[in-house]
Formats: structure tokens, C-alpha cells, sequence
């Protein structure tokens, strides 16, 4: 029997899907400066890091964030949006903002390569499939790609792209799962079911491409630690019983309005340090594939003691899987 807290009630936020949806893009910080000084001329950024990968290895991954328009969905968690354009770019300007970050990254021994879009890779209003060949032919170098795409977005368009990549390059999705709560994931305006995600990740599998979900500790609407610990450890269950090679755990964060929204209402507060390490320490011990916390919200440079010391502890942790 399930003893855990339901979830609060929320009698006056819209339950019509397209009121809901304006909710959420209503709430959204005014067009903030980083999204004004946004181009389709170059990447937004680029970095390398080391990420451990399946057989423990720890490899050297660049990350390149384009820049194109937002994603047709609107999370009511998400706050990529910052990091988009209102109008798409023209076709050519991915392949020239990969081409420059590999430029700056001249002599680097990258041999995974994340192309990240604030959005789906297999959006074709994001970025243009007549740009697929030239992309496909800059993976050459690497032994990974890894994209970025909402599980609907899965089909011909990724069997395409994956058909160009060289054969010693091999195609890695990330796809957000979120969270299997029955009540919460379709509050979350993905337009997405636990189906839609299960059907995705067979097609990535017939494909050979690997898999990678992105899964949220504690999301909006759960206001109870006990509570969203429990349910991440079922997303877990969830993707492993499916397939995903990699679950990326993700705090889940303020900064997008409706988050600040829900948050002044009682209905979002982020996790508590103790609920996200216990997610990690129940991914890792189950050894059923990588489990990478992502560090994103930790400052490992100006954060305070406390952070620097959860930022090493939780990187050690990435890097050695247990
Ligand atoms: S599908 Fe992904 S990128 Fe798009 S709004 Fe949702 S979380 Fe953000």
C-alpha cells in the first residue's frame, strides 16, 4: 500500500491543456539579456569535460550548445528557452557554429561529442535536415554523438542522421522521461506519455543508437521529499525496464517563472541535498546502467564551502560509479 502524501490540490491553475500551456509561457522572465544578445552565428557555448562511460573509462566529451529557435514544447519546468532564438536560424548556420567551436577546441583529444540545442536535434524547425550530411561528416573525429529529442521526435529524421554518421561514430539520444508519475507528467505540458517514451526508446534500440533520459528529482507539484524520492527511484526502474543506457538525475531548479510561481503557492520547492544523493545512491547501487547526477546547479568555483565540498563528493561520484 502506498502511504505516501497525494498531491496537492491546485484548484485555481488551468487544467485546459491550452490555457495551461499560456500559463506557463505567461510567467516567463521578460526577454532576459542573455536571449537578446543570442545570434545564429556562433554556439552560445562550448566546454570539454570528462564523463565516465560503460566500461568505467573516463572519456573526453565537447559540448557544444547551439543556438536555434525554442522548442515547440513548453515544460513547465524548462528553462532552456533562455538559451534560444524567436526565429529560426538559416540553414548552414549549425554546421558553422560547430564548425567554430571545433576550431577554438583545436588540438583537443575529445572523443565524445554532445551537440545540445536547448531543444530536439530532430526538429526540423530547429535545425535544417539539408544540414544533416555536413554534420554528420564533423562527427567523424569522435566515437560518440550524442543529441538532444523529444521522444516523439524520434523517427525517419534520426534514422536519416543516423544513417550518415560515420560507421566509427555511434548515435547516443538524450530524452527527458521527467518523472512516471501518472498525475504529474501530464501536468508537466510535455505532450508526451509513458508510452510515447517506451516507443522511442525500442525505435533507438532497432536503430542501435544508445539511449540516455533525462530524469527529475523532485518535480513541480510534488511538495513531499519522501515523496519525490520515491518516485524517482520508480523512473529509474522505469527507464532501466526499457532500455536507457544512461540516466542523467536532475535537481530540479527555479529560474523559470512558473517554477518561482508554483514555489510562492507551496507547490514546488527544489530537493533537498539529502532526497538527490539518495536517488544517486539508489541508481548507482542498483548497477543497472550509468547514473550521472547533473551538477549544474552546484558553483564549484564561486559557491560557498558546503557546495565546493557536495560539487567534489557528487563529481567523485559520477566519475567512479558507486
Ligand atoms: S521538450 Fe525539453 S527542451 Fe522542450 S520545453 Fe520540454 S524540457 Fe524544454
Amino acid at each position: 500500500m502506498n502511504l505516501l502524501p497525494p498531491i496537492p490540490d491546485q484548484p485555481d491553475l488551468p487544467r485546459d491543456p491550452t490555457v495551461w500551456d499560456q500559463w506557463i509561457r505567461q510567467r516567463r522572465p521578460e526577454f532576459n539579456a542573455l536571449r537578446g544578445r543570442l545570434d545564429h552565428s556562433s554556439a552560445s557555448n562550448s566546454l570539454i569535460e570528462s564523463e565516465t562511460n560503460e566500461r568505467g573509462e573516463s572519456v573526453s566529451t565537447l559540448t557544444v550548445f547551439l543556438v536555434n529557435r525554442e522548442c515547440p514544447w513548453h515544460c513547465l519546468m524548462c528553462d532552456l528557452w533562455q538559451h534560444t532564438t524567436l526565429r529560426p536560424g538559416p540553414p548552414g548556420s549549425i554546421p558553422r557554429q560547430i564548425s567554430t567551436s571545433l576550431r577554438s577546441h583545436l588540438g583537443h583529444e575529445a572523443r565524445h561529442l554532445k551537440l545540445y540545442n536547448a531543444g530536439s536535434f530532430f526538429d526540423a524547425g530547429a535545425i535544417s535536415v539539408s544540414d544533416y550530411p555536413t554534420i554528420a561528416e564533423m562527427c567523424q573525429p569522435f566515437t560518440r554523438v550524442v543529441v538532444e529529442s523529444h521522444p516523439r521526435l524520434i523517427g525517419p529524421r534520426t534514422e536519416q542522421f543516423r544513417d550518415l554518421l560515420p560507421a566509427t561514430t555511434q548515435l547516443e539520444v538524450a530524452m527527458g522521461l521527467e518523472t512516471v508519475h501518472p498525475d504529474i507528467l501530464p501536468r508537466l505540458n510535455k505532450g508526451m506519455t509513458l508510452e510515447d517514451f517506451h516507443l522511442a526508446a525500442q525505435r533507438l534500440q532497432q536503430m542501435g543508437a544508445r539511449i540516455r533520459a533525462f530524469v527529475l528529482v523532485k518535480p513541480p507539484l510534488i511538495t513531499d521529499d519522501s515523496m519525490a524520492l520515491d518516485w524517482a527511484c520508480r523512473s529509474l526502474d522505469f527507464a532501466w525496464e526499457v532500455g536507457v543506457d544512461v540516466v542523467s538525475l536532475i535537481p530540479t531548479r527555479m529560474g523559470n517563472g512558473s517554477m518561482e510561481e508554483l514555489s510562492r503557492r507551496g507547490l514546488f520547492s527544489p530537493p533537498s541535498w539529502s532526497t538527490v544523493e539518495t536517488a544517486f545512491e539508489y541508481g548507482l547501487s542498483a548497477r543497472k546502467g550509468l547514473v550521472l547526477m547533473d551538477l549544474w546547479n552546484l558553483d564549484p568555483i564561486r559557491g560557498s564551502t558546503e557546495v565546493r565540498l557536495q560539487y567534489a563528493r557528487l563529481d567523485a561520484r559520477n566519475r567512479a560509479q558507486k
